[in-house]
């Protein structure tokens, strides 16, 4: 999930068309229907070998989504049963679901993931689980109206657990895969969650993004169960990770291919410095919270005000707000306070 910026695919719109499409041979982007979802789309990569597919994500799981894989991989030639593993980029529903699904449903595919994504994934499984840790977060973020909203909207959602089973492996650290005669090239780039990855092939020069870059979007930061410290700093030094690797077509979970991965990076590192700078700008003397920020910026490349946004969003942008104040704090930029349980910013000379 990514929608900081209100998806505006402006140059390319036709990417959710669910034929799939041949990106390098062997290689096939397969775009997924999402429900109640502004992104629209999930793109799966479908990678052939001898001993059969892996997919990069597996999807959302629910039925539309599953048929619209089945229909897609029937058109190239494969099957359901035919995916043998999933590299999940990251424990959001909308890649990691599906994959345990089909895992489940055919007994063959193998799942990966981020080992960073662990806690959240143990705490679908946890007793502890049993308040919404988004409400919290708004709450320290000083947002107790948007709090409250979220809270209806998902108080007695069913969690689904058996979508959040763990995978059969966890990704540890920087390594090679053996994808078929492919050599992928698995980098941890925690940011967007705790345990997101991206995986290079070097050789063919793609670059297996997940969410980590988008080409039209700006990726969500630490919007996840288990929060991470320093979100921010951990996304932009991801950022910087991948501009070390060379310049490689751009494969996106969400939105069409992309020429140039430095293209984007660079874009990304020059978006979030501007939005750390608006932050500054917008800190009261008196003290402001993260809330208070959000609602001085503006939303979405339309220039939105916060008023403007629906509560998924609005919680988003204020969480989003939140990431970028805490990593001012870190630079020493800002002061921190808490005031009954919000955390209050001040400038720092
Ligand atoms: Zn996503």
């Amino acid at each position: 999930m990514s929608r900081t910026d209100l998806p505006n695919f402006g140059s390319d719109p036709h990417w959710t068309d669910p034929t799939p499409e041949e990106v390098v041979p062997g290689v096939h982007r397969v775009p997924l229907p999402l429900p109640m979802d502004g992104l629209r789309a999930v793109n799966v990569y479908v990678i052939e070998t001898d001993s059969g597919l892996t997919c990069i994500d597996g999807g959302w799981a629910v039925a539309e989504s599953r048929t619209q894989l089945e229909t897609s991989l029937n058109a190239i030639g494969h099957r359901l049963e035919d995916i043998t593993r999933f590299l999940v980029t990251h424990v959001h529903r909308d890649h990691y679901t599906q994959a345990v699904a089909v895992r489940a449903e055919f007994g063959r595919a193998t799942v990966e993931l981020g080992i960073g994504e662990k806690p959240s994934i143990d705490m679908f499984h946890s007793p502890e689980l049993d308040s919404d840790p988004t409400v919290d977060r708004l709450r320290v973020a000083g947002a107790h109206d948007v709090a409250d909203r979220w809270h209806a909207m998902f108080a007695g959602r069913d969690l689904e657990l058996a979508q959040w089973a763990a995978p059969d492996r966890w990704l540890d650290g920087e390594h090679d895969i053996e994808v078929g005669d492919r050599v992928l090239r698995a980098v941890p780039t925690p940011g967007h969650t705790a345990g997101h990855f991206v995986f290079a092939d070097e050789a063919e020069g793609v670059l297996f993004a997940g969410d980590h870059v988008l080409p039209t979007i700006t990726p969500s930061v630490g919007f996840e169960l288990v929060f991470a410290d320093d979100p921010l700093g951990d996304f932009l030094g991801s950022l910087h990770r991948v501009r070390e690797l060379p310049d490689l077509r751009l494969l996106p979970a969400h939105g069409a291919v992309a020429e140039s991965s430095h293209q984007r990076v660079d874009e990304l590192l020059a978006h979030h410095d501007h939005r750390l700078d608006l932050c500054i700008a917008a800190v009261d003397p008196a003290g402001s919270s993260a809330y208070d920020v959000a609602q001085r910026l503006t939303w979405t490349r339309h220039e939105r005000h916060f008023d403007e946004l629906d509560v998924f969003n609005g919680a988003m942008a204020t969480m989003e707000t939140l990431v970028h104040l805490d990593l001012l704090v870190r630079r020493g930029r800002l002061s921190v306070d808490e005031v009954d349980g919000a955390r209050v910013y001040r400038p720092l000379p």
